[in-house]
């Protein structure tokens, strides 16, 4: 896609840290690190979301995060790593090129905002009802 960044970053028009491709996916770090080691992975076919992504490459994409997240973890001695995948705007997806971020958690690097929420025990009534709300939506395709 033309104006696509990541579109950009795949055919080398722009310039990134590889650490990791094959003939589906590209893996790179991310320029504004939320910890050292924060890469992402994304598919060469563009697709805005995980509505858009093909099974192949969703598939490819997860795959891959394995072999990265191994490489992470290794390379810099990370006790945890986030994979974190936004969609749509009102979640802050920011690029609409469809990437995991992978965000380790390195010895003497910061907390990770996504993985330190306060746990606040919910409304079960609350929760069945949405609960059968989605399971309807699913059931009505
Ligand atoms: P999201 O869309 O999930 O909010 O995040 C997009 C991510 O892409 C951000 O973490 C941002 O730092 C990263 N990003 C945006 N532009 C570039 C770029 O040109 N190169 C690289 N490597 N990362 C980018
Ligand atoms: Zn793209």
């Amino acid at each position: 896609m033309e104006d696509c960044i990541f579109c950009k970053i795949i055919k080398g028009e722009i310039p990134s840290f590889k650490v990791y491709e094959d003939d589906q996916v590209l893996a790179f770090m991310d320029i504004n690190p939320i910890s050292p080691g924060h890469a992402l992975i994304i598919p060469k076919n563009h697709a805005a979301n995980l509505a858009e992504i093909s099974d192949g490459d969703l598939s490819a994409v997860h795959r891959a995060s394995k072999k990265v997240m191994g490489g992470i973890e290794k390379a810099l001695k990370a006790s945890g790593v986030a994979c974190v995948q936004l969609n749509g705007k009102g979640v802050n997806q920011v690029v609409m090129h469809y990437h995991l971020h992978l965000i380790p958690k390195v010895p003497g690097g910061p907390d990770l905002p996504v993985s330190t929420w306060e746990i606040i025990p919910g409304d079960m009534d609350e929760i069945n009802a949405t609960a059968e709300k989605i399971s309807a939506a699913l059931k009505n395709g």
